[in-house]
């Protein structure tokens, strides 16, 4: 018998959305009332729909794969040149970020991105990974060997915290013990928090001084309303020594179901050999690429390229407007209720807490119960999570307006 990956048995069973959907499951056998009028707030994926010029590009692009004189067969391994350029222009260049076209690699999004870039960086790097987090970052250096096994109470062995709590505004400072890789997510997944241009300065001044990575999740750029606040992590100098940097179409693009994203890695941007020799990641990335896929399809990039259209990118705007007012109406809602609330403002999540210091998962029943509004528990994104739920602001105006009426009549 063939031998498995024996670093998947140490994942601790994914516990979370399995978790809410059994409790929301019990919830509604027991209260028909409730079961009827369910909202839900949880998942982080967006309503949709595509806006008319990513449909219209795509459109086109079918048909010129239906005709002989205008087929295209495989795709470049990193991208379109057209979709590169556009990327690093409107993305990068124009907010004074040195981004060359030939470093961004276009890919199929960015949570892929995320585990696969884990490739091309050895199994000894030591890891900090900020608590709360995206659970993606996590699982997959246990499936990639990088961690020992699953702590009591979350968590891995060997993998270093890096907290992000009330006191620092949800943004962690960077360590004082040694790590080689460090991840950080701006905009962020779970708690809505933004760093802003001298906070990430430190993390990179840190980074060139400890020789170390970050990577840097910016999938929720887009949704940053904060002109002063940093959208790339290469808007800080120097960040072109220490970074990488995910990006996604997935929210502000409805791009879920389309599926296109890219990362950025700079050339200058090094990792070690056990010689102690630098090598550019640049290479190990486009070696990656070329040997293991053959690209994203040319109907999703012609999309993704109309995102930076004129007529896409004001339709883009006014979608993202539309998010961040739902983030508004939401997070003034629990305000009003005395909670605490954190986030919202650069992100399209509200991160909140009650008064009364319930932890997370009877906040949850509670809005559940009393409102039929299903949340995130925030301990699900990490032991530090604990006495948090995340509300998320992709819905439909009228679903949260329902919401915040709802959270108006809860007690306490
Ligand atoms: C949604 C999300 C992504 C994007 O994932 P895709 O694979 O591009 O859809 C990346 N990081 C975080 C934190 C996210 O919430």
């Amino acid at each position: 018998m063939a031998h498995v990956n024996e670093h998947y048995l140490k994942l601790a069973g994914a516990y979370l959305f399995p978790e809410i959907a059994r409790r929301v499951k019990a919830c509604a056998d027991r209260r028909p009332d409730v079961a009827d009028r369910i909202i839900r707030c949880g998942i982080g994926d967006v309503p949709g729909p595509i806006v008319p010029a990513v449909a219209s590009a795509m459109h086109d692009a079918i048909d010129e794969l239906a005709s002989i004189e205008t087929f295209r067969g495989y795709p470049p391994a990193t991208g379109y040149d057209f979709l590169r350029e556009a990327i690093a222009e409107h993305d990068f260049r124009s907010r004074g970020a040195p981004i060359d076209d030939d470093e961004i690699f276009v890919s199929d999004g960015s949570k892929g991105d995320c585990g696969h870039f884990l490739e091309i960086l050895g199994p000894n790097n030591i890891v900090g990974l900020p608590d709360p987090v995206y659970p993606v970052y996590v699982d997959t250096n246990v499936m990639a060997g990088r961690t020992g096994s699953a702590l009591e109470g979350g968590g891995y062995e060997g993998l270093r915290t890096l907290p992000a709590t009330v006191e620092n505004g949800f943004v962690p400072e960077p360590p004082d013990e040694h790590v080689d890789i460090a991840y950080l997510c701006f905009p962020n997944n779970p708690t809505g928090s933004m760093i802003d241009r001298p906070r990430l300065e430190a993390w990179v001044r840190w980074a060139n001084e400890h020789d170390a990575i970050i990577l840097y999740d910016a999938a929720y750029a887009d949704f940053i309303r904060d002109p002063s606040k940093p959208r790339s992590i290469f808007e800080i100098p120097g960040a072109r020594t220490c970074a990488v940097e995910f990006r996604s179409f997935s929210k502000h693009g409805a791009f879920t179901g389309v599926r296109c994203g890219y990362t950025v890695v700079p050339k200058e941007l090094e990792g070690r050999s056990a010689d102690r020799e630098g090598i550019s990641l640049h290479s190990l990335w486009t070696r990656r690429w070329t040997t293991r896929a053959n690209g994203v399809s040319w109907p999703v990039q012609c999309g993704a390229a109309a995102l930076y259209t004129p007529d896409g990118r004001d339709q883009t705007a006014e979608v993202v407007t539309r998010y961040m007012d739902h983030a508004r109406l939401l997070a003034d809602g629990c305000r009003s209720l005395g909670w605490q609330v954190h986030g919202g403002e650069d992100a399209p999540f509200v991160w909140t807490s009650s008064p009364g210091g319930e932890d997370s998962w009877s906040l949850f029943e509670r809005i559940l119960e009393e409102a039929a509004i299903v949340v995130t528990p925030g301990v699900g994104f990490g032991r530090m999570g604990e006495g948090f739920i995340r509300i998320s602001a992709f819905n439909t105006r009228e679903r949260i307006d329902e919401v915040v009426d709802r959270l108006g009549n809860l007690g306490g």
